[in-house]
């Protein structure tokens, strides 16, 4: 987790940076969210996973893995899945110029057409923000699995998000193939625990 005094610097110098969604009446929602994919066999897999308790979440797509697998894109929306714009080739935002950062987005948009934005690694410098702010809903989250860090053992990775989780919480999970080992194990686990704690899965809409 971030450290709580830079977290709360970062949400000083980036106003338009969204962290959670907490609930305004009485209920329980979490956010899941999934960076990377679509991902063959991998998202397929997460689609059904979600579709076992009726969750709802939200896909952070590359580009360029969808003008791979532009079907397994198609069948994330048909389920009723939100999707949003995670750039077209993922590069590291302090290679790059804001020009070019601008680029890759757009490109993206060409295959995603979405108005949710997450920036890759999670870096975004705040002259690129201000600029894919003015277009789109820049989503961060409040709890990462680290799903994809090989460090990071599936029970590590399940009580990342089980102890941290709570209302209005958006969850970081990627439907790689990096992070499989892990969210095959925790994704399960953390869609039955929470359901049966009265959240709701929600997919973030704007
Ligand atoms: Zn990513």
């Amino acid at each position: 987790m971030m450290n709580f005094t830079l977290s709360k610097f970062i949400k000083r110098i980036f106003p338009d940076l969204i962290w959670s969604y907490p609930s305004s009446d009485n209920k329980k929602r979490v956010y899941l969210t999934f960076d990377d994919g679509p991902t063959p066999a991998i998202t397929q897999w997460v689609i059904e996973q979600l579709a076992i308790v009726g969750a709802q979440a939200t896909f952070f797509a590359l580009a360029k893995n969808i003008e791979q697998n532009p079907d397994i894109f198609e069948l994330i929306k048909a389920a009723g899945h939100a999707v949003g714009n995670h750039t077209y080739s993922h590069q590291k935002a302090w290679n790059m110029t804001t020009t070019e950062y601008i680029e890759d987005v757009d490109l993206a948009d060409n295959f995603i057409g979405s108005n949710l934005f997450r920036p890759p690694y999670g870096v975004i410098f705040p002259r690129q923000a201000k600029r894919v702010s003015s277009r789109y809903k820049i989503v961060m989250w409040s709890v990462l699995s680290r799903d994809y860090s090989c460090y990071c053992t599936p029970e590590q990775c399940l009580l990342n998000v089980l102890n941290w989780t709570k209302d209005g919480s958006i969850v970081v999970f990627h439907d790689s193939a990096k992070a499989f080992n892990n969210l095959k194990y925790v994704l399960p686990i953390v869609l039955q625990r929470l359901k049966k704690e009265g959240y709701e899965f929600c997919k973030i809409e704007l």
